[in-house]
């Protein structure tokens, strides 16, 4: 539950606001219910309960966006509805709920929230004492949604740009090693629970050194930066490209079968010997390839991906070696298909 509550921006923010609302609603509630306003503090519990089950929500599914944008309206609604049975007394709940919309949601779809709920109080005029009060609410209101939209909207920049700094390389723009370490973790956890197909493919450019030795080193760079361009459009936008280190790159692709990956791979292949190469001529690529087995974790299926590469480049490059299941497995007879085996 920590490790969550640490690794998961957005569950955090979404479990403490709902804290803080509890705590803030709950003392109003027990107030209500000693002092006879039965249907305010029915509002209260409602308010409490509605906000408990998208917290569990959240923590469940794990459906953040879904689980934001209902706590934006919820506490948009439950402040119109205090308002309008409250009156002046009821209407300061809107300040706290438009600015926690910033937090819960983007910044787009809580200034659509915001407003919707100010356009509701107002329409319905029975939370204002005058004109000039309602006036003076709206500007009030106005102005603090559109202070916290300018936070809100630096605070998303700011995070795109630090998650995308902590999970792509700077270089080829394809994703790091730690994000591939995530990304396998969780479809090897999908695979267990739905049964979804995913294999893993590892290629290695084929005496890259000569490169840098005869071009330089900016020569090396840019034809890395060619190959994961390459590589990005001659997949699909489910599979996602990962630099690996160096000039070695995995490819993640979920829903490729079994049958399906020597001709997704030689595809491939092929696509790199015939199209990579500007300014130095032709450059070719060894490729390991490990369909996911269900006594895989994510290690052993790397491991299986590496020894397939290995392979490949021991028995003379440019070509794509298969290790469909582990070697246990294998033995057993539960593996697909025979032993890896070269492709060319
Ligand atoms: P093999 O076919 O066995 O893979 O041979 P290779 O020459 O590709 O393999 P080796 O591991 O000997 O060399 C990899 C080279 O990749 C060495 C290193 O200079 C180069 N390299 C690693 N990272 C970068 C980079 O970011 N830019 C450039 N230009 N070169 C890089
Ligand atoms: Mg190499
Ligand atoms: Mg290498």
């Amino acid at each position: 539950m920590l490790y969550r509550l640490r690794h998961d921006f957005h569950l955090s923010i979404i479990t403490l606001l709902g804290a803080c609302a509890m705590f803030g609603v709950t003392p109003f509630a027990v107030f209500r219910f000693y002092s006879g306003n039965i249907p305010a503090g029915v509002v209260d519990l409602v308010i409490m309960f509605s906000i408990c089950s998208v917290v569990g929500y959240a923590w469940r599914t794990g459906d953040n966006r879904r689980s934001g944008f209902l706590l934006a309206v919820l506490a948009c609604t439950g402040a119109v509805v205090v308002g309008t049975m409250q009156g002046d007394v009821g209407i300061f709940w809107l300040y706290p709920a438009m600015v926690t919309s910033f937090f819960l949601t983007s910044a787009r779809v809580a200034v659509v929230v915001n407003c919707l709920a100010l356009l509701v109080l107002v329409i319905h005029d029975v939370a204002f004492d005058s004109r000039e009060q309602m006036m003076s609410f709206v500007t009030t209101s106005v102005v603090v949604s559109c202070c916290a939209y300018i936070f809100g909207r630096r605070n998303e920049h700011q995070r795109e740009r630090l998650e995308r700094l902590a999970t792509h390389d700077p270089l080829t723009g394809a994703k790091n090693r730690r994000a591939m370490e995530e990304d396998m973790q969780a479809a090897v956890a999908n695979h267990e629970r739905t049964g979804a197909p995913y294999t893993l493919i590892i290629f290695d450019l084929d005496h890259f050194k000569r490169i840098n030795d005869l071009y330089g080193h900016a020569v090396g760079d840019e034809v890395l930066t060619e190959c994961a361009g390459l590589i990005g459009r001659y997949t699909r936008k489910t599979d996602t490209l990962y630099r690996f280190g160096g000039e070695e790159f995995v490819l993640l692709m979920p829903g490729v079968r079994a049958e399906g990956v020597q001709a997704v791979a030689e595809n491939l292949r092929h696509k790199l010997a015939n199209e990579l190469g500007y300014p130095v001529g032709s450059i070719t690529a060894s490729f390991g390839v490990a369909p996911l087995h269900e006594t895989d974790d994510a290690d052993r299926w790397m491991a299986r991906a590496d020894d397939a590469l290995y392979e490949a480049k021991a028995t003379g490059r440019n070509r794509v070696v298969i290790r469909q299941a582990p070697v246990a497995a294998r033995e057993s007879g539960t593996g697909e298909s025979p032993a890896s085996a070269p492709l060319i």
